[in-house]
């Protein structure tokens, strides 16, 4: 080449090329390749054009113009792989470099099978006349060439489709805009609220086209959309999504017209691109979808690269450090209390070993390292005023949980308070002894029916409540604890029809309790707002591994139905 013309701002490379064609006096089109190329075997390519790196080597000598420039500047690269991962992002450069043929944009994974690209060259005809009056000459814009953008953002009117199809014949011409080409057979107009959405994403688009963010793996985003997820409502901390909701909500915002015309409809049934997208799912998907939801969301398309969005706190970084946190709290309130070792492993189900160890991480100072420290040298610990206000401290909280479920047997109330139980057992038994409620069992002269009956009653209340609260296995023992009559009812279970019938009916196997605990334990993690694992599972169910191994599969289905994904 001996000279070649400078491109305009925003013009597609292929444009520039057009208009080299157009001057260069060559005859023949294949001429033109060879001019530009040094070879016939190439492709007039609109978004991703090839062999830029030849054509750098084609150029006037001197030529300021480089591979990279085109790329950024003149081409849909920046817009079409925004969301791709730099090494694929690499890739792409190098076949727009040194590749031959056009890209495939499916195959490299820019748009999937479900969108199709335009047709036709687009224009604004005010930004035609413009160029005209400006430089002379129309030509094509590249951010008029944006499947899913419809408006020019300047002039804030309709783009128009030239009768120039993009991909068409051979494809080795190059054709400018023109006169010819570029009519307003019929003039275009949309409501009001429909324009205000396409100027939306025009001018999204426009910023990727006009930055170089930088290339970011899936995850990142993936992050970013969460953060704003679970901030709106539409997730939770442990991955949970409401997927209805979402859907919901995101076509109340868009419509569903706006969605069809970007080509991403999104229906209530399952799946679809939007229930993909904030799922677990390293597939790219088309720009236009990231910047739907990214608005949906309120993230600012710089925001999106650019400023790492987290929680406030950082409760989901790590699910084991809360449950380290709570479970050291209660070790430092145990140790205070005064119980021994034993007991309050006893307590927290643990190993006196791991206790140990726990209080010399915490540094915590025990009542018995006092004690062996020589503050209570000459007197007994029950004799301090320490213990005596602990103990008024004790008794005071013993008496008000009493108060406060006066239903319920000391039995029951002790498995929720079992350190302020096991030190008043220690050390004031006598006092506990007086002030422990038990339910008492009925003994008079008997009428069995009658009884059959109250007792059925009782059971059910009983078993309703076993249901609810944190899950207790459902046997006849424990029913009986329960109600305080523990080894009668075995015994009397054959003068009880009804209660019998009852029970035998919601008795549970093993299996089926620690099904039912993980049901529990999900819930109360969703609670909890903490993430689902099934580490987390056994530890908040109580389920031992051997045993979750056994009803993994059951496990998988309860997860499923819940819409968690597997494996966790
Ligand atoms: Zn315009």
């Amino acid at each position: 080449m001996n000279f070649f013309p400078t491109p305009y701002p925003d013009e597609l490379l292929y444009s520039t090329l057009a208009r080299y064609c157009m001057r260069s006096g060559n005859i023949r089109e294949i001429h033109n390749f060879e001019d530009l190329f040094g070879t016939r075997d190439c492709i007039a390519a609109m978004e991703l054009p090839t062999q830029l790196d030849a054509l750098i080597r084609n150029m006037p000598v001197n030529t300021k113009y480089t591979a990279e420039y085109f790329i950024y500047k003149h081409t849909l690269f920046p817009f079409l792989a925004a969301f791709i991962p730099p090494k694929r992002a690499d890739k792409i450069i190098q076949t727009m470099r040194n590749g031959e043929g056009a890209v495939s944009y499916i195959r490299i994974g820019l748009i999937s099978n479900s969108i199709t690209l335009n047709k036709y060259f687009r224009f604004c005809p005010e930004c035609f006349k413009e160029d005209i009056e400006r430089f002379g000459e129309p030509y094509w814009h590249r951010s008029h060439q944006i499947t899913g953008v419809f408006v020019c953002s300047k002039h804030k009117i309709h783009l128009y489709n030239s009768t120039e199809l993009i991909r068409a014949g051979n494809r080795q011409r190059y054709i400018g805009a023109s006169h010819e080409n570029c009519i307003v057979e019929k003039e275009i107009s949309y409501s009001n609220d429909l324009m205000e959405k396409m100027l939306w994403m025009a001018e999204a688009a426009e910023i990727l086209l006009n930055n170089q963010f930088g290339f970011k793996e899936p995850e990142w985003f993936r992050s970013q959309f969460r953060v704003k997820l679970v901030e709106k409502g539409y997730a939770r901390m442990n991955n949970y999504i409401h997927q209805k909701k979402l859907k919901q909500d995101f076509v109340d915002f868009y419509g569903h017209e706006y969605l069809q015309l970007v080509q991403s409809p999104v229906s209530k049934n399952s799946g679809g691109w939007l229930s993909d997208m904030v799922r677990k799912n390293n597939r790219t998907t088309y720009t236009v979808r990231y910047l739907l939801l990214a608005r949906f969301l309120d993230i600012p398309v710089a925001d999106l690269f650019n400023t790492k969005l987290g929680f406030n706190n950082d409760e989901d970084e790590n699910n084991i450090d809360a449950y380290q946190e709570l479970w050291d709290q209660r070790l430092i309130e145990l140790a205070q209390s005064g119980l021994s070792i034993r007991e309050i492993a006893d307590v927290l189900k643990s190993s006196t070993k791991t206790i140990r160890k726990s209080i010399d991480r915490l540094g915590i100072e025990p009542f018995w390292k006092f004690n062996g420290g020589g503050k209570y040298l000459r007197k007994k610990y029950t004799d301090t005023k320490e213990f005596k206000i602990k103990r008024e401290k004790f008794r005071k909280k013993w008496l008000q949980l009493h108060t406060r479920y006066p239903d319920k047997s000391s039995n029951q109330i002790r498995r929720k308070n079992d350190g302020l139980y096991a030190w008043l057992k220690k050390y004031d038994s006598e006092w506990l002894e007086q002030n422990y409620r038990r339910i008492k069992t009925v003994v008079s002269t008997v009428d069995w029916a009658k009884r059959d009956a109250e007792l059925l009653l009782k059971v059910k209340k009983v078993i309703k409540e076993m249901k609810e609260g944190k899950p207790e296995r459902i046997t006849w023992t424990t029913i009986g604890s329960k109600l305080g009559i523990s080894g009668w009812l075995s015994k009397k279970r054959e003068k009880l029809p009804l209660t019998r019938e009852y029970i035998d009916s919601v008795v549970e196997s093993m299996e089926e309790f620690h099904i039912r605990k993980i049901k529990w334990a999900i819930e109360e993690l969703e609670r909890q707002g903490k993430e689902i694992t099934l580490w987390n599972l056994a530890e908040t169910a109580g389920v031992k591994p051997k045993y979750m191994k056994i009803i993994s599969k059951e496990i998988q289905k309860v997860l499923e139905e819940k819409g968690y994904e597997l494996p966790l």
